[in-house]
């Protein structure tokens, strides 16, 4: 069985990996000058390979039933003692996260590549764009690279990953080759990504860390009743432009699809969630009564970072910060409280691919047979990765549907006969 394996990243390390050791020859085609280039940014370079927890929840709703098949398949289990034996040492830190005991990304992707070379069924060709796939009329397949050559082959997986980190040789080649055959791809949108704003206060804000909730709101385009999407809670970050941090990341992919559909939609803050809304004003109606001394400028002082301190007066009408408390009226003190419960932001975008570590969106899902990875419609080719249109939280999720998804379309091509 010749298998030819497009992209060297880590859905196709994996997946050519597990197709050699099952007896097939494998070609690894990537377009850059070495495999897993962007393994080695991931984790902050620290690689956060898995995760203790990993079951379908932590992805998209359209790949939730998709990837749980996947996993019953090829577990996360099995994939930490498929790194366990290419000697990657698992050590667990918070929230379920895995990353190697070395704590470099450059290990995983190391291991990855001594066990590439190993196998002498492999063949690694770097530098190589492949711009074409034809199906022959004898059975099996024409991989066409950048430089026209036709590469013959009974077996095909595409791992070409999606759009994010662009720079690291992911420009979307893979959903341009699904196109191309007439497969869809529902319209690929950063993911895992910074959420930027307008509002002119950011400038003010950047560098600020809060905890709390957040929660993204939809509003069509009409202006009609807001419906709230999904929430996060975590460390909000606040920037020049806009919003980040991990729970805002994990909105963010559904934020920008709302987006291309041409809604509107916002982030609710709550700086307080543990505490209800009249109970939050209560406090703060006691916190006035013990502050007359105080200036307005102090009044949340111990509450909240000091540089959100003047953004929430003034938006809640407490124009001079530096009167004394009591000049603040009942109203300004329900707007205050209500702007601590619940900030809205107006999101306008977000930042780019560069910055995305996630793709959402990509070959549909109902196009492929999930037990096998094989697509439907062309029998023989397989897809692995982020290409599809499977995207996860951070914490480790998303590398840990590359290797799964890898491994299970490398196994099922070397093995499937019926090309
Ligand atoms: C900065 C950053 C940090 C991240 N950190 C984490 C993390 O800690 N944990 C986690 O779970 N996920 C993380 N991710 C996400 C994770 O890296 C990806 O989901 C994962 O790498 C996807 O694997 P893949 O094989 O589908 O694609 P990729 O790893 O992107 O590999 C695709 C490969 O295909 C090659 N290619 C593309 N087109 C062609 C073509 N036409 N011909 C030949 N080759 C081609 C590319 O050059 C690339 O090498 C991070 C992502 C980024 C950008």
């Amino acid at each position: 069985m010749n298998v030819i394996v497009i992209g060297g990243g880590a859905s196709g390390m994996a997946a050519a990996i597990e197709a050699a050791r099952k007896g097939a020859n494998v070609k690894l085609i990537e377009k850059g000058e070495r495999l897993g280039r962007k393994i080695l940014a991931t984790g902050n370079g620290k690689c956060n390979y898995s995760n203790k927890d990993c079951s379908e929840d932590s992805y998209n709703d359209n790949a939730k039933e998709f990837v749980k098949t996947v996993y019953s398949k090829v577990s996360p289990e099995e994939t930490i003692e498929f790194f366990d034996e290419l000697g990657i040492y698992p050590r667990l830190e918070s929230e379920g996260r895995l990353y190697p005991a070395s704590e470099q990304a450059a290990s995983v992707c190391d291991a990855l590549r001594m066990e590439v070379e190993r196998l002498e069924n492999i063949e690694v060709v770097t530098q190589h764009w492949i711009k074409g796939l034809l199906k022959r009329r004898e059975g099996g397949f024409y991989v066409v690279s950048h430089r026209n050559l036709r590469l013959m082959t009974d077996k095909v997986i595409m791992a070409c990953g999606g759009r994010a980190g662009s720079q690291y040789g992911c420009e979307g080649d893979g959903h341009a080759l699904a196109e191309a055959l007439n497969l869809e791809v529902i319209e690929p949108c950063p993911s895992l990504v910074q959420l930027t704003s307008n509002e002119e206060y950011f400038k003010q804000l950047k560098g600020v860390r809060a905890k709390g909730k957040v929660t993204l709101i939809e509003k069509d385009a009409h202006g009609g009743d807001p419906k709230p999407v999904d929430s996060e809670a975590g460390e909000i970050q606040f920037t020049e432009f806009g919003l980040s941090g991990i729970c805002i990341f994990n909105l963010s992919g559904r934020a920008n699809r709302l987006m291309y559909e041409k809604k509107k939609c916002s982030i609710v803050i709550d700086l307080f969630p543990e505490i209800e809304k009249e109970e939050f004003y209560e406090m703060l109606k006691l916190r006035l009564e013990r502050s007359s001394h105080k200036d307005c400028e102090d009044f949340l002082n111990g509450l909240i970072n000091k540089k959100l301190i003047p953004v929430v007066m003034k938006s809640s009408g407490v124009k001079k910060l530096n009167e004394k408390v009591d000049t603040i009226t009942e109203e300004q003190l329900r707007m205050i409280a209500h702007k601590l419960k619940a900030w809205e932001v107006t999101i306008t975008g977000s930042k780019s691919w560069t910055d995305a570590q996630c793709t959402s969106g990509g070959v549909e899902l109902s196009q492929i047979v999930p037990e096998t990875m094989e697509s439907k419609q062309y029998p023989g080719l397989y897809f692995a990765g982020e290409v599809l249109d499977v995207d996860g939280k951070c914490g480790g999720y998303n590398l840990q549907w590359a290797w799964s998804s890898g491994i299970l379309a490398g196994r099922s091509a070397a093995e499937d006969t019926d090309a």
